[in-house]
Protein backbone atom coordinates (compact mmCIF):
# COMPACT_ATOMS: atom_id res chain seq x y z
CA UNK A 1 0.00 0.00 0.00
CA UNK A 2 1.64 3.17 -1.18
CA UNK A 3 1.35 5.96 1.61
CA UNK A 4 0.30 9.45 1.25
CA UNK A 5 2.62 12.39 2.47
CA UNK A 6 2.03 12.81 6.55
CA UNK A 7 -0.27 15.96 6.72
CA UNK A 8 -0.33 16.07 11.07
CA UNK A 9 3.09 17.42 12.56
CA UNK A 10 5.21 16.07 15.17
CA UNK A 11 6.93 17.61 18.17
CA UNK A 12 9.50 15.66 19.75
CA UNK A 13 10.65 16.50 23.33
CA UNK A 14 14.46 16.63 23.59
CA UNK A 15 15.71 15.21 26.56
CA UNK A 16 19.36 13.57 27.45
CA UNK A 17 18.31 10.62 25.16
CA UNK A 18 17.93 12.79 22.47
CA UNK A 19 20.25 16.03 22.88
CA UNK A 20 23.28 15.23 20.81
CA UNK A 21 23.35 16.12 17.23
CA UNK A 22 23.42 12.88 14.88
CA UNK A 23 20.18 11.61 17.02
CA UNK A 24 18.74 15.10 16.70
CA UNK A 25 19.70 14.72 12.76
CA UNK A 26 17.68 11.41 12.41
CA UNK A 27 14.93 12.53 14.58
CA UNK A 28 14.16 15.05 11.94
CA UNK A 29 14.82 12.21 9.08
CA UNK A 30 12.06 10.52 11.42
CA UNK A 31 9.74 13.27 10.85
CA UNK A 32 9.82 15.68 13.63
CA UNK A 33 8.73 18.39 12.73
CA UNK A 34 8.93 20.31 15.84
CA UNK A 35 11.21 20.07 18.58
CA UNK A 36 10.19 21.32 22.17
CA UNK A 37 12.90 22.17 24.98
CA UNK A 38 10.71 21.58 28.45
CA UNK A 39 12.40 24.26 30.68
CA UNK A 40 11.22 22.35 33.76
CA UNK A 41 14.24 19.81 33.98
CA UNK A 42 17.67 20.36 33.40
CA UNK A 43 20.55 23.84 33.72
CA UNK A 44 19.67 26.84 31.58
CA UNK A 45 22.59 26.25 29.68
CA UNK A 46 21.78 22.78 28.64
CA UNK A 47 19.09 24.04 27.47
CA UNK A 48 20.40 26.77 25.91
CA UNK A 49 22.95 24.30 24.22
CA UNK A 50 20.01 22.14 23.37
CA UNK A 51 18.79 25.56 21.30
CA UNK A 52 21.38 25.64 19.28
CA UNK A 53 21.92 22.06 18.47
CA UNK A 54 18.47 22.06 16.95
CA UNK A 55 18.83 25.47 15.03
CA UNK A 56 22.31 23.62 13.49
CA UNK A 57 21.47 20.55 12.69
CA UNK A 58 18.01 21.97 10.60
CA UNK A 59 20.18 24.36 9.21
CA UNK A 60 22.30 21.39 7.95
CA UNK A 61 19.74 19.74 6.94
CA UNK A 62 18.00 22.64 5.35
CA UNK A 63 15.11 21.68 7.43
CA UNK A 64 12.12 24.67 9.01
CA UNK A 65 12.45 22.73 12.02
CA UNK A 66 10.40 25.02 14.85
CA UNK A 67 11.62 25.88 18.33
CA UNK A 68 9.39 25.88 21.14
CA UNK A 69 10.09 26.53 25.08
CA UNK A 70 7.45 25.28 27.62
CA UNK A 71 7.73 27.46 30.46
CA UNK A 72 7.56 25.18 33.89
CA UNK A 73 4.67 28.08 35.27
CA UNK A 74 3.97 26.66 38.55
CA UNK A 75 5.20 23.10 38.53
CA UNK A 76 5.41 21.33 41.83
CA UNK A 77 7.66 19.05 41.61
CA UNK A 78 9.42 16.40 44.78
CA UNK A 79 12.61 16.26 45.92
CA UNK A 80 14.95 14.19 44.39
CA UNK A 81 14.06 10.18 45.60
CA UNK A 82 16.94 8.27 46.99
CA UNK A 83 18.76 4.92 45.63
CA UNK A 84 16.93 5.29 42.69
CA UNK A 85 13.34 5.41 43.50
CA UNK A 86 10.33 3.71 45.72
CA UNK A 87 7.69 1.99 45.17
CA UNK A 88 4.59 3.16 46.56
CA UNK A 89 2.33 0.45 47.94
CA UNK A 90 -1.44 0.79 48.09
CA UNK A 91 -3.27 1.60 50.98
CA UNK A 92 -0.26 2.27 53.20
CA UNK A 93 0.48 5.81 54.57
CA UNK A 94 3.09 8.43 53.52
CA UNK A 95 3.99 11.43 54.69
CA UNK A 96 4.47 14.63 52.43
CA UNK A 97 7.12 17.47 53.56
CA UNK A 98 8.50 20.66 52.33
CA UNK A 99 11.82 20.61 54.45
CA UNK A 100 13.99 20.59 51.32
CA UNK A 101 15.73 16.95 52.24
CA UNK A 102 15.36 14.37 49.51
CA UNK A 103 12.62 12.13 48.92
CA UNK A 104 12.43 8.25 50.26
CA UNK A 105 9.68 5.50 50.81
CA UNK A 106 8.45 7.02 53.98
CA UNK A 107 8.40 11.06 53.40
CA UNK A 108 7.93 12.82 49.72
CA UNK A 109 9.65 16.14 50.53
CA UNK A 110 7.84 19.24 47.68
CA UNK A 111 9.85 22.31 46.37
CA UNK A 112 6.00 24.05 47.27
CA UNK A 113 6.24 25.28 50.98
CA UNK A 114 2.63 26.39 51.21
CA UNK A 115 1.26 23.12 49.92
CA UNK A 116 1.26 22.04 53.76
CA UNK A 117 -1.82 24.86 53.85
CA UNK A 118 -2.82 24.98 50.33
CA UNK A 119 -4.46 21.64 50.13
CA UNK A 120 -7.34 20.35 52.29
CA UNK A 121 -7.96 17.04 53.90
CA UNK A 122 -9.94 14.58 51.25
CA UNK A 123 -7.69 15.96 48.69
CA UNK A 124 -6.12 13.92 45.72
CA UNK A 125 -2.68 14.73 44.84
CA UNK A 126 -1.25 13.10 41.79
CA UNK A 127 2.27 12.10 41.29
CA UNK A 128 4.09 11.80 37.55
CA UNK A 129 1.31 12.25 35.57
CA UNK A 130 -1.16 10.06 37.34
CA UNK A 131 1.33 7.10 37.91
CA UNK A 132 0.93 7.11 41.95
CA UNK A 133 -2.21 9.00 43.92
CA UNK A 134 -2.20 10.30 47.36
CA UNK A 135 -5.22 11.41 49.16
CA UNK A 136 -4.33 13.74 51.92
CA UNK A 137 -5.75 12.10 55.54
CA UNK A 138 -4.28 14.21 58.16
CA UNK A 139 -2.08 17.39 59.35
CA UNK A 140 0.49 17.40 61.67
CA UNK A 141 2.50 19.96 62.04
CA UNK A 142 4.50 21.07 59.25
CA UNK A 143 3.69 17.50 57.74
CA UNK A 144 0.88 16.05 56.39
CA UNK A 145 -0.11 12.59 56.05
CA UNK A 146 -1.52 10.92 53.53
CA UNK A 147 -2.83 7.02 51.74
CA UNK A 148 -1.53 5.77 48.90
CA UNK A 149 -4.53 5.09 46.50
CA UNK A 150 -3.03 4.05 43.54
CA UNK A 151 0.92 2.98 44.23
CA UNK A 152 4.07 2.11 41.70
CA UNK A 153 7.25 3.78 41.86
CA UNK A 154 8.31 7.03 41.98
CA UNK A 155 12.27 7.78 41.22
CA UNK A 156 13.77 11.39 39.55
CA UNK A 157 12.12 14.02 40.78
CA UNK A 158 8.73 13.63 39.58
CA UNK A 159 5.86 16.32 39.03
CA UNK A 160 2.94 16.78 41.69
CA UNK A 161 -0.15 17.87 40.34
CA UNK A 162 -1.95 19.66 43.03
CA UNK A 163 -5.99 20.73 42.10
CA UNK A 164 -4.94 24.32 40.53
CA UNK A 165 -8.25 25.74 42.74
CA UNK A 166 -5.82 25.37 45.91
CA UNK A 167 -3.11 27.14 44.43
CA UNK A 168 -1.85 30.24 44.97
CA UNK A 169 0.54 30.33 42.52
CA UNK A 170 0.00 31.78 39.22
CA UNK A 171 1.37 31.35 35.99
CA UNK A 172 3.37 32.57 34.29
CA UNK A 173 5.72 32.84 37.24
CA UNK A 174 8.46 35.46 37.74
CA UNK A 175 11.07 32.28 36.72
CA UNK A 176 9.01 31.88 33.79
CA UNK A 177 9.43 35.48 32.57
CA UNK A 178 13.30 35.57 33.26
CA UNK A 179 13.41 32.13 31.50
CA UNK A 180 11.25 33.40 28.36
CA UNK A 181 13.67 36.59 28.07
CA UNK A 182 16.42 34.07 27.71
CA UNK A 183 14.59 32.26 24.99
CA UNK A 184 13.53 35.47 22.86
CA UNK A 185 16.66 36.96 22.66
CA UNK A 186 17.94 33.49 20.82
CA UNK A 187 14.86 33.80 18.57
CA UNK A 188 12.87 31.11 19.77
CA UNK A 189 10.17 30.62 17.31
CA UNK A 190 7.17 29.64 20.28
CA UNK A 191 6.76 29.06 23.55
CA UNK A 192 4.15 27.13 25.69
CA UNK A 193 2.90 28.49 28.77
CA UNK A 194 1.83 25.89 31.55
CA UNK A 195 -1.14 26.00 34.24
CA UNK A 196 -3.14 28.99 31.87
CA UNK A 197 -5.91 30.07 33.92
CA UNK A 198 -7.34 32.97 31.92
CA UNK A 199 -6.62 35.20 28.58
CA UNK A 200 -4.82 37.57 30.96
CA UNK A 201 -2.17 34.93 31.84
CA UNK A 202 -1.23 34.85 28.23
CA UNK A 203 -1.29 38.61 28.28
CA UNK A 204 1.29 38.78 31.02
CA UNK A 205 3.70 37.37 29.06
CA UNK A 206 4.04 40.70 27.15
CA UNK A 207 5.47 39.36 24.01
CA UNK A 208 5.51 41.11 20.55
CA UNK A 209 3.21 39.28 18.33
CA UNK A 210 3.96 36.45 16.07
CA UNK A 211 5.72 36.45 14.12
CA UNK A 212 8.09 39.62 15.60
CA UNK A 213 7.94 37.64 18.79
CA UNK A 214 7.02 34.02 19.48
CA UNK A 215 3.71 32.13 18.45
CA UNK A 216 2.41 31.57 21.90
CA UNK A 217 1.11 28.11 22.94
CA UNK A 218 -1.83 27.68 25.37
CA UNK A 219 -1.14 24.38 27.62
CA UNK A 220 -4.77 24.00 28.61
CA UNK A 221 -4.26 21.46 31.93
CA UNK A 222 -6.72 23.23 34.42
CA UNK A 223 -10.06 23.40 35.13
CA UNK A 224 -10.07 27.42 35.05
CA UNK A 225 -8.91 27.12 31.80
CA UNK A 226 -11.52 24.74 29.92
CA UNK A 227 -14.07 27.30 31.56
CA UNK A 228 -12.17 30.42 29.91
CA UNK A 229 -11.38 28.24 26.89
CA UNK A 230 -12.67 30.76 24.47
CA UNK A 231 -10.75 33.89 25.75
CA UNK A 232 -7.40 31.62 25.94
CA UNK A 233 -7.83 30.53 22.56
CA UNK A 234 -8.32 34.21 20.95
CA UNK A 235 -5.29 35.53 22.87
CA UNK A 236 -3.02 32.42 21.71
CA UNK A 237 -1.34 31.48 18.23
CA UNK A 238 -2.04 27.82 19.19
CA UNK A 239 -3.53 25.60 21.94
CA UNK A 240 -2.18 22.14 23.61
CA UNK A 241 -4.20 19.35 24.88
CA UNK A 242 -1.91 19.16 28.03
CA UNK A 243 -3.47 15.73 28.75
CA UNK A 244 -0.75 14.75 32.27
CA UNK A 245 -1.84 17.52 34.06
CA UNK A 246 -5.82 18.30 32.49
CA UNK A 247 -6.11 14.21 33.69
CA UNK A 248 -5.49 14.83 37.26
CA UNK A 249 -7.41 17.78 37.30
CA UNK A 250 -10.80 16.18 35.53
CA UNK A 251 -12.49 13.21 36.10
CA UNK A 252 -10.09 10.83 34.01
CA UNK A 253 -13.48 10.05 32.21
CA UNK A 254 -13.78 13.54 30.61
CA UNK A 255 -10.68 13.26 29.36
CA UNK A 256 -11.36 12.08 25.78
CA UNK A 257 -14.64 14.32 25.77
CA UNK A 258 -12.63 17.26 26.59
CA UNK A 259 -9.68 16.90 24.29
CA UNK A 260 -12.58 16.64 21.23
CA UNK A 261 -13.81 20.08 22.82
CA UNK A 262 -10.89 21.87 23.10
CA UNK A 263 -9.74 20.59 19.36
CA UNK A 264 -13.29 21.75 18.28
CA UNK A 265 -12.71 24.79 19.73
CA UNK A 266 -9.47 25.80 17.77
CA UNK A 267 -10.67 24.46 14.40
CA UNK A 268 -13.65 27.43 15.08
CA UNK A 269 -11.27 30.08 16.22
CA UNK A 270 -8.96 28.70 13.75
CA UNK A 271 -6.04 27.66 15.80
CA UNK A 272 -3.86 24.79 15.86
CA UNK A 273 -4.18 22.52 18.19
CA UNK A 274 -1.87 19.63 19.84
CA UNK A 275 -2.65 16.91 21.41
CA UNK A 276 0.03 15.83 24.30
CA UNK A 277 1.66 12.85 26.54
CA UNK A 278 1.88 9.50 26.93
CA UNK A 279 0.70 9.03 23.57
CA UNK A 280 3.35 6.45 23.56
CA UNK A 281 4.44 6.27 26.58
CA UNK A 282 5.24 2.51 26.79
CA UNK A 283 7.65 3.16 24.22
CA UNK A 284 9.71 5.10 26.75
CA UNK A 285 11.08 1.27 27.69
CA UNK A 286 9.75 -0.77 24.60
CA UNK A 287 10.18 -1.10 20.90
CA UNK A 288 6.76 -1.38 19.82
CA UNK A 289 3.38 0.51 20.90
CA UNK A 290 0.44 -1.14 22.51
CA UNK A 291 -2.26 -1.55 20.47
CA UNK A 292 -4.56 1.57 22.73
CA UNK A 293 -1.75 4.09 21.74
CA UNK A 294 -2.01 2.91 18.09
CA UNK A 295 -5.87 3.89 17.85
CA UNK A 296 -5.26 7.41 20.88
CA UNK A 297 -2.87 8.40 17.94
CA UNK A 298 -5.41 7.96 15.17
CA UNK A 299 -8.39 9.40 17.05
CA UNK A 300 -6.66 12.41 17.66
CA UNK A 301 -6.20 12.74 14.06
CA UNK A 302 -9.89 12.50 13.47
CA UNK A 303 -10.48 14.50 16.04
CA UNK A 304 -8.79 17.38 14.30
CA UNK A 305 -5.40 17.71 15.86
CA UNK A 306 -2.91 19.53 14.08
CA UNK A 307 -0.14 18.06 15.67
CA UNK A 308 0.57 15.15 18.07
CA UNK A 309 3.56 15.29 20.64
CA UNK A 310 6.12 13.09 22.22
CA UNK A 311 7.78 13.70 25.77
CA UNK A 312 9.33 11.32 27.60
CA UNK A 313 9.44 8.97 24.83
CA UNK A 314 11.83 11.12 23.40
CA UNK A 315 13.58 12.63 25.78
CA UNK A 316 14.63 10.15 27.92
CA UNK A 317 13.33 7.18 25.73
CA UNK A 318 15.42 3.71 24.46
CA UNK A 319 14.86 4.94 21.05
CA UNK A 320 14.00 8.56 20.32
CA UNK A 321 14.33 8.23 16.74
CA UNK A 322 11.69 5.05 16.37
CA UNK A 323 9.74 6.37 18.46
CA UNK A 324 9.03 9.35 15.55
CA UNK A 325 9.12 6.99 13.12
CA UNK A 326 6.36 4.90 14.98
CA UNK A 327 4.45 8.55 15.72
CA UNK A 328 5.15 9.08 11.90
CA UNK A 329 3.61 5.92 10.24
CA UNK A 330 0.61 5.82 12.47
CA UNK A 331 -0.36 9.65 11.87
CA UNK A 332 0.64 9.01 8.08
CA UNK A 333 -2.07 6.54 7.84
CA UNK A 334 -4.30 7.92 9.90
CA UNK A 335 -4.13 11.13 7.50
CA UNK A 336 -4.95 9.01 4.67
CA UNK A 337 -7.87 7.79 6.21
CA UNK A 338 -9.11 11.23 7.54
CA UNK A 339 -12.68 12.01 5.82
CA UNK A 340 -11.95 15.29 3.87
CA UNK A 341 -15.01 15.67 2.67
CA UNK A 342 -16.93 15.79 5.50
CA UNK A 343 -14.50 17.88 7.80
CA UNK A 344 -14.60 20.61 4.83
CA UNK A 345 -18.48 20.65 5.34
CA UNK A 346 -18.37 20.79 9.01
CA UNK A 347 -15.72 23.42 8.98
CA UNK A 348 -17.68 25.72 7.35
CA UNK A 349 -20.47 25.64 9.18
CA UNK A 350 -18.08 25.37 12.77
CA UNK A 351 -15.80 28.36 12.17
CA UNK A 352 -16.39 31.16 13.66
CA UNK A 353 -14.33 34.85 14.42
CA UNK A 354 -12.82 35.83 17.20
CA UNK A 355 -15.24 38.29 18.94
CA UNK A 356 -12.36 41.44 17.87
CA UNK A 357 -12.61 40.38 14.46
CA UNK A 358 -11.40 43.25 11.50
CA UNK A 359 -13.04 43.53 8.70
CA UNK A 360 -9.56 42.38 7.23
CA UNK A 361 -9.82 38.80 8.99
CA UNK A 362 -13.69 38.41 7.20
CA UNK A 363 -11.82 38.71 4.14
CA UNK A 364 -9.18 36.63 4.36
CA UNK A 365 -11.83 34.09 6.43
CA UNK A 366 -13.62 33.78 3.46
CA UNK A 367 -11.05 33.63 0.86
CA UNK A 368 -9.23 31.03 2.42
CA UNK A 369 -12.08 28.78 2.77
CA UNK A 370 -12.74 29.75 -1.24
CA UNK A 371 -9.34 28.59 -1.69
CA UNK A 372 -9.29 24.96 -0.44
CA UNK A 373 -12.86 24.28 -1.97
CA UNK A 374 -11.14 25.79 -4.97
CA UNK A 375 -8.56 23.46 -5.16
CA UNK A 376 -10.46 20.23 -4.04
CA UNK A 377 -12.89 21.37 -6.96
CA UNK A 378 -10.19 22.35 -9.91
CA UNK A 379 -8.64 19.19 -8.89
CA UNK A 380 -5.27 21.34 -8.58
CA UNK A 381 -1.65 19.86 -7.68
CA UNK A 382 -1.04 22.52 -4.93
CA UNK A 383 -2.38 25.52 -2.59
CA UNK A 384 0.50 28.29 -2.61
CA UNK A 385 -0.09 30.94 0.32
CA UNK A 386 1.83 33.79 0.65
CA UNK A 387 1.92 34.79 4.07
CA UNK A 388 3.59 37.51 6.24
CA UNK A 389 2.72 36.03 9.63
CA UNK A 390 1.71 32.44 8.89
CA UNK A 391 -2.13 33.92 9.52
CA UNK A 392 -3.28 33.02 6.07
CA UNK A 393 -1.86 29.54 5.46
CA UNK A 394 -3.34 28.41 9.20
CA UNK A 395 -6.49 29.76 7.94
CA UNK A 396 -6.74 27.62 5.05
CA UNK A 397 -4.84 24.57 6.53
CA UNK A 398 -7.87 24.43 9.13
CA UNK A 399 -10.13 23.28 6.08
CA UNK A 400 -7.69 20.16 5.61
CA UNK A 401 -7.17 20.58 1.44
CA UNK A 402 -6.11 16.99 0.28
CA UNK A 403 -3.72 19.22 -1.98
CA UNK A 404 0.38 20.00 -0.79
CA UNK A 405 -0.35 23.05 0.79
CA UNK A 406 2.99 25.52 0.83
CA UNK A 407 3.05 28.27 3.24
CA UNK A 408 5.20 30.83 0.99
CA UNK A 409 6.73 33.69 3.22
CA UNK A 410 9.86 35.99 3.73
CA UNK A 411 10.43 35.32 6.80
CA UNK A 412 12.56 32.65 8.77
CA UNK A 413 10.96 33.04 11.48
CA UNK A 414 7.04 32.51 10.06
CA UNK A 415 8.81 29.95 8.25
CA UNK A 416 10.07 28.25 11.34
CA UNK A 417 6.46 28.73 12.82
CA UNK A 418 4.48 27.52 10.26
CA UNK A 419 6.27 23.98 10.56
CA UNK A 420 3.34 23.53 13.66
CA UNK A 421 0.78 24.10 10.88
CA UNK A 422 -1.04 21.11 9.92
CA UNK A 423 -0.54 19.70 6.49
CA UNK A 424 1.74 22.84 5.43
CA UNK A 425 5.40 22.68 3.85
CA UNK A 426 7.05 26.06 4.61
CA UNK A 427 9.61 27.65 1.98
CA UNK A 428 11.00 30.82 1.96
CA UNK A 429 11.02 33.30 -1.32
CA UNK A 430 11.86 36.88 -2.23
CA UNK A 431 9.50 39.43 -2.07
CA UNK A 432 9.41 41.01 -5.37
CA UNK A 433 8.27 45.33 -5.79
CA UNK A 434 4.34 44.52 -6.65
CA UNK A 435 1.88 42.34 -5.16
CA UNK A 436 1.29 40.83 -8.34
CA UNK A 437 4.97 40.10 -9.11
CA UNK A 438 5.63 38.87 -5.96
CA UNK A 439 3.01 36.29 -6.21
CA UNK A 440 4.39 35.39 -9.47
CA UNK A 441 7.63 35.01 -7.52
CA UNK A 442 6.08 32.31 -5.39
CA UNK A 443 4.94 30.15 -8.04
CA UNK A 444 8.64 30.13 -9.79
CA UNK A 445 10.27 29.67 -6.52
CA UNK A 446 7.59 26.72 -5.82
CA UNK A 447 9.06 25.54 -9.21
CA UNK A 448 12.49 26.18 -8.62
CA UNK A 449 12.85 23.97 -5.53
CA UNK A 450 11.04 20.86 -7.42
CA UNK A 451 7.69 20.64 -5.13
CA UNK A 452 5.63 22.19 -8.25
CA UNK A 453 6.35 21.19 -12.00
CA UNK A 454 5.57 22.86 -15.27
CA UNK A 455 2.01 22.92 -16.18
CA UNK A 456 0.42 21.98 -12.66
CA UNK A 457 -2.46 23.69 -11.13
CA UNK A 458 -2.28 25.86 -8.66
CA UNK A 459 -4.00 27.82 -6.48
CA UNK A 460 -2.45 30.95 -5.11
CA UNK A 461 -3.61 33.06 -2.27
CA UNK A 462 -2.24 36.22 -1.37
CA UNK A 463 -2.75 39.90 -0.82
CA UNK A 464 -3.05 42.32 -3.37
CA UNK A 465 -1.41 45.44 -1.68
CA UNK A 466 0.94 45.86 1.35
CA UNK A 467 -1.59 48.08 2.78
CA UNK A 468 -4.62 46.36 3.53
CA UNK A 469 -3.82 43.44 5.79
CA UNK A 470 -6.66 40.71 3.83
CA UNK A 471 -5.83 38.15 1.93
CA UNK A 472 -7.75 39.13 -1.03
CA UNK A 473 -6.56 37.35 -4.11
CA UNK A 474 -7.25 33.65 -5.28
CA UNK A 475 -5.72 32.97 -8.49
CA UNK A 476 -6.08 29.52 -10.39
CA UNK A 477 -2.45 29.58 -12.25
CA UNK A 478 -0.71 26.92 -14.91
CA UNK A 479 2.94 26.19 -13.76
CA UNK A 480 4.78 28.05 -17.07
C1 LIG B 1 0.94 17.79 30.28
O1 LIG B 1 0.67 17.98 31.47
O2 LIG B 1 0.31 17.00 29.57
C2 LIG B 1 2.06 18.54 29.66
C3 LIG B 1 2.28 18.50 28.38
O3 LIG B 1 2.82 19.30 30.50
P1 LIG B 1 4.26 18.92 31.08
O4 LIG B 1 4.75 17.77 30.26
O5 LIG B 1 5.07 20.14 30.92
O6 LIG B 1 4.00 18.56 32.49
Amino acid sequence: MEQMARRTKIIATIGPASQDGPTLRRMIEAGMDVARIGLAHGTLDEQVQKFHTVRAVAADLGRHVGIVVDLPGPKIRCAPFTDGGFELVEDTQISLGVDGSESSGDLINVDYPDLINDVQLGDTLSFADGKVILIIESREGDRLKARVLHGGKLEGRPGLHVPSDRLRLTSPTDEDLSLLDTFVELGTDMVAVSFVRSAHDIRRLGVEPAPRGPLVIAKVETKAAVQNLEGIIEASGAVMVARGDLGSEADIEELPHLQKHIIQECIALGRPAITATQMLESMVSAPTPTRAEASDIANAVFDGTSAVMLSGETAIGRDPINAVKTMATITARADEKFNYEAWAERIQALRRRSKSAAAYLRVTDALTMAAARTATETDADAIICLSRSGFTVRSVARFRPTVPLFGMTFDDRTANQLSLSWGTRPLIFDEQSTPAATAKEAVDSAARVGVVRSGDTVVVVSGSSAETHATDTLRVLRVP
